[in-house]
């Protein structure tokens, strides 16, 4: 009986496996496919200033378009493009994109928005991530201080002195830098100073929870107290309801983005949104 379902398990494993990395070659060849056919897409997510209530920025975030299987989510093919590189040319397509679509907002009139965009790990190992960058802003022409780089903390772990010359020359051309899901990794407080780091995303995960766990509620007030005393802004992800938005403001939290102000939008649904003189209610506590 053991023996048999064991060996059953054995078969279905074996299966599984096969299945895994069936679906992986389907999506690498696919990938290759999207980016020459142009079916990935961005979408922006607005983040707001927690006291004046003002939009202040929006959040790139990738999304592919496939043909047969609608639209799919970058948690399932961004690691893909990470395993096989092609994350450097999807992330080259990225910057310039989100700097071509800043500039036409800028040219319609609109007040200039920080705008952000995910880095992979990959893109600083492998890529030429700063001609990308001195390339995108010169044909764009989008101002450097409106561009700004999302990275996560294991990238800093990479504490090498080529990193570090990187990120420094990075910050000389202007653009400001962010480090994503903070509060989930290593990163030591002398990290944040020598990389020169602009701002702290703080993880959804604390943000969610934040009025019903303790641990949560003092690791976000945490954050925020070291943030400030750093000179490093700070933005809430993940912010759903209106009850969580009122904490963080009255925590100090700077910014604020999540499902409960607006969800990510295709570039022309943002342009509407734009059009609307998107405002927030300033949160006066
Ligand atoms: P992230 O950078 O931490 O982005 C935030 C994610 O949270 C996004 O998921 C966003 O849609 C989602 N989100 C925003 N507000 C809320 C909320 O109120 N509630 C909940 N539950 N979720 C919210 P998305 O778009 O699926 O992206 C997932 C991750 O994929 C991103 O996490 C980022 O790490 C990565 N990613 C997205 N675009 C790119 C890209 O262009 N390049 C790279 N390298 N990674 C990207
Ligand atoms: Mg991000
Ligand atoms: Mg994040
Ligand atoms: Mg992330």
């Amino acid at each position: 009986r053991a023996k048999e379902s064991g060996r059953n398990s054995h078969h279905f494993f074996n299966e599984d496996m096969g299945q895994q990395a069936g679906e992986h070659l389907r999506l690498r060849s696919g990938l290759r496919r999207a980016l020459e056919q142009g079916e990935l897409q961005l979408h922006y997510q607005p983040q707001f200033d927690l006291r004046s209530g003002a939009l202040v920025g929006a959040e790139a975030l990738l999304r592919w378009q496939h043909p047969e299987q609608g639209l799919i989510a970058p948690a399932r093919f961004i690691p893909v493009a990470e395993e096989s590189g092609l994350i450097v040319p999807i992330g080259a397509w990225v910057i310039e994109e989100v700097c071509r679509q800043g500039r036409t907002w800028l040219d319609a009139g609109h007040p200039p928005l920080l705008l952000a965009v995910n880095l992979s790990a990959v893109q600083f190992k492998r890529g030429d991530l700063e001609d990308t960058l001195r390339r995108a802003l010169q044909h764009s022409g989008l101002p450097a201080h409106q561009l700004e780089l999302e990275l996560t903390e294991s990238l800093l772990l990479h504490n090498t002195h080529a990193m570090l010359d990187l990120v420094r020359r990075l910050k000389r051309m202007g653009v400001k830098l962010a480090i994503d899901d903070f509060g989930t990794g290593y990163s030591s407080l002398s990290y944040l100073k020598r990389f020169e780091v602009d701002k702290l995303k703080i993880d959804q995960t604390f943000v969610r929870d934040l009025l019903t766990d303790p641990d949560d509620a003092a690791i976000v007030r945490a954050i925020i107290q070291m943030a400030a005393s750093l000179g490093l802004r700070t933005v809430a992800e993940g912010v759903e309801t209106a009850a969580v938005a009122e904490r963080i403001a009255a925590l100090g939290c700077d910014e604020a983005q999540g499902y409960h102000y607006a969800r990510p939008m295709p570039a022309a649904a943002f342009t509407d949104f734009l059009q609307r003189t998107a405002k927030i209610r300033p949160n006066s506590s």
